[in-house]
């Protein structure tokens, strides 16, 4: 099993906190989705034969990119995946792109999940952060993606935005769950070095929100969606019963992906590699017939960080036997002991052969992730 990630690096305008790789207004869009799918029939015998059974066009904004070239790219795209009836095909859009008639044309190309980042309802806070919509855009646009018959919708939010308090998240929060969205994803705003967002905290335009906040807004999203019947599976994600994101929980396995397009990221188990983050650099080496991609093979070690990495994060923490089998007795050997500590003060939790933070360790992850690192 693999996964397809591609990345479109186009945005109408910037938000203050992101640091994704995008640009604002391009020539090179068409000849952009042209070195795409060349990338993709140069690159798909990286998968090894794999067979792919979820896609995922993210960004920047895909809802930028007009339908056509968008159909070009769907269709080279779940061509790879033939055979995968269960396909998971996932696009992400803004709420002011989306009409009715766009997200029934997505229906066309099999896109059956639709990522929406709505990130707040509270215009004021959107505003401080630049996104180019209303809670009311927000609103309106997901009653059109069910009205065109999409029934696997995620919803992002940010906590602890500029000027937000405890109760205008929670406002936030309990808005996103009444719409009953399949997946939410959640995450705490990150002050970022070279983003607008960290230049204002520099000139103290805005104030970072307290260490005692954050926690309590963390608290509210993990009781509130309980509440509503989520699952908790990732630290940041949350979903209805069986209605996680398999695109995500395939990479948290440590299935391989081939990520497609400028920043795009691929990994294999073994070998990471990364694309330019420069549309132009992308598309002249694609035009060239070069692979754009740098490779960097991981070190014993440094794969066995990313395990712990990415494992830790989920509901299910560390796989043990796999620890052992994969690295060996001495690596399993250096995770319990450095575990110990952790779960003697109850941050971490034996669950069978699995190793995974409890609801008091989620609150302290990056140190534990830290501790347990080669
Ligand atoms: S958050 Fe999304 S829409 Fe905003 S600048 Fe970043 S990629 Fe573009």
């Amino acid at each position: 099993m693999a996964g397809i990630y591609v990345h479109i690096p186009l945005c109408k305008s910037r938000c203050t906190y992101c640091d994704f790789y995008s640009t604002v207004g391009s020539p090179l869009v068409e000849r952009y989705v042209d070195a795409l799918i060349a990338e993709l029939e140069m690159r798909l015998v990286e998968l090894g034969g794999a067979s792919v059974h979820t896609l995922y066009i993210g960004g920047g904004t895909p809802s930028q990119l007009p339908i056509a070239h968008l159909r070009r790219l769907a269709e080279k795209l779940t061509g790879t995946a033939r055979g995968a009836a269960d396909l998971e095909f996932t696009v992400e859009v803004n709420p002011d792109d989306v009409t009715l008639a766009y997200i029934a044309a997505l229906r066309t190309l099999n896109v059956n999940r639709i990522s929406m980042g709505v990130q707040s309802f509270d215009d004021h806070e959107l505003r401080r952060v630049n996104r180019r919509h209303t809670a009311q855009q927000a609103l309106e646009a997901v009653n059109a993606i069910r009205q065109a018959g999409i029934g696997n919708l995620s919803l992002d939010l940010i906590f602890g935005l500029p000027g937000q308090t405890l109760a205008s998240w929670q406002r936030s929060l309990q808005q996103a769950l009444a719409l009953r969205p399949e997946h939410l994803s959640a995450y705490g705003l990150s002050y970022e070095p070279g983003t607008v967002l960290w230049q204002q905290r520099e000139s103290g335009l805005i104030r970072e929100t307290d260490e005692e906040t954050s926690v309590a807004m963390y608290d509210c999203l993990m009781a509130s969606t309980r509440q509503a019947g989520y699952e908790h599976y990732e630290i940041s994600n949350f979903a209805l019963p069986g209605r996680r994101s398999r695109h995500n929980s395939a990479y948290w396995a440590g299935t391989p992906y081939l990520g497609l397009g400028a920043s795009a990221h691929s990994y294999d188990g073994q070998v990471r590699r990364h694309n330019p983050a420069d549309m132009a650099a992308y598309v002249a080496a694609i035009e060239h017939g070069q692979s754009p991609a740098e490779a960097e093979t991981l070190e014993a070690s440094e794969q066995y960080d990313e395990q712990v990495m990415v494992q830790l994060r989920t509901c299910e923490g560390i796989d043990l036997p796999a620890i052992t089998e994969r690295h060996g007795p001495q690596a399993l050997a250096h995770l319990l002991a450095a575990a110990q500590p952790h779960l003697q003060s109850g941050r971490l939790a034996r669950q069978g052969t699995r190793l995974a933070l409890t609801a008091k360790g989620i609150m302290t992850s990056d140190a534990i992730i830290c501790d347990l690192m080669a």
